[in-house]
C-alpha cells in the first residue's frame, strides 16, 4: 500500500488532506509537529512526503533536508503559505520535488500527488494477487502457492515480492530494496537480500539454480521477470 506522511500544523488542512488521500486508497500518517515528524521519518518508510513550511519546532525546509540526508529519495511535496518565489526556490534547493501554494484546491493537490508518484515509479495500484507460471502470491493474506506446495510468506517476503513484481522487468537496486522493505534505521547485511532471493527461487522456480523469474545482477540489483 502506498504510504504518505503529511506534516501540517493547521488542523483543518491536515485532516482534509488526510481524508482525501485515504479516499484515494493511501495509508496516511498525519503529524502536526516538525520534531515529531523527524522521528517518524527515521523510523518509518513512506512513498511520499508532504511538508508544510511553517511548522512548530522544525520547519518544512529542515524536514526536507533531513529526509534527503537520510538517503530517502522518494518524492517530497512542499506546501507554502505565501506565493513567494523564494519559498519555492528554497524548498526545491533543499531537495523537494514539487510545491503547492496555499490556498490550493484539492483536485490539484491529488493530481500533483499522483504525478509525483508516477514520476517516482511508485505504483498506486492495490495489487491483491499475482500469478506467474504455476505460482500464485496473495499480497493481502500472505498465502503463496509455489512449485511444491502452498505456504505462508513472511511480512518482509511479501514486501520484497511486491516491490519486485511491481517493477517487473526492471532492475531494482539493492538501495531501493533496502529503502522500501527495510526502511532506514535497520540495515540488514548485504547477504540478507541474497538469502531472500535464494528462498524465492526455492519456492517458485522449477530449477532454482537456473532461475527464470528471480534474477540477481551482480553489483547492480535484482530483477523479476514473470
Ligand atoms: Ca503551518
Amino acid at each position: 500500500m502506498t504510504r504518505v506522511l503529511i506534516v501540517e500544523d493547521e488542523e483543518s488542512i491536515r485532516e482534509s488532506l488526510k481524508l482525501n488521500l485515504e479516499l484515494e486508497g493511501f495509508e496516511v500518517v498525519a503529524i502536526s509537529n516538525g520534531r515529531v515528524a523527524l522521528k517518524c521519518i527515521s523510523e518509518q518508510r513512506f512513498d511520499l512526503y508532504i511538508f508544510d513550511v511553517m511548522l512548530p519546532e522544525v520547519d518544512g525546509f529542515e524536514l526536507t533536508e533531513q529526509t534527503r540526508i537520510k538517503g530517502i529519495t522518494n518524492p517530497i511535496l512542499i506546501l507554502t503559505a505565501k506565493d513567494t518565489s523564494s519559498d519555492k526556490v528554497t524548498g526545491l534547493k533543499r531537495g523537494a520535488d514539487d510545491y503547492l501554494t496555499k490556498p490550493f484546491n484539492l483536485e490539484e493537490f491529488i493530481l500533483r500527488v499522483h504525478n509525483l508518484l508516477r514520476r517516482a515509479n511508485i505504483s498506486v495500484g492495490n495489487m491483491e494477487e499475482y500469478s506467474f507460471g504455476g505460482n500464485k502470491i496473495n499480497f493481502l493474506t500472505f498465502e503463496a502457492k509455489g512449485v511444491e506446495s502452498s505456504f505462508m510468506l513472511s511480512n518482509k517476503e511479501v514486501m520484497l515480492l511486491k516491490l519486485l513484481v511491481e517493477r517487473k522487468g526492471e532492475v531494482v537496486s539493492r538501495q531501493q530494496i533496502l529503502n522500501s522493505v527495510w526502511g532506514y534505521d535497520v540495515y540488514p547485511s548485504t547477504r540478507t537480500i541474497d538469502n531472500f532471493i535464494m528462498n524465492f527461487r526455492k519456492y517458485f522456480e522449477t530449477d532454482p539454480r537456473n532461475p527464470i523469474y528471480f534474477h540477481s545482477l551482480r553489483s547492480v540489483g535484482y530483477k523479476f521477470t514473470g
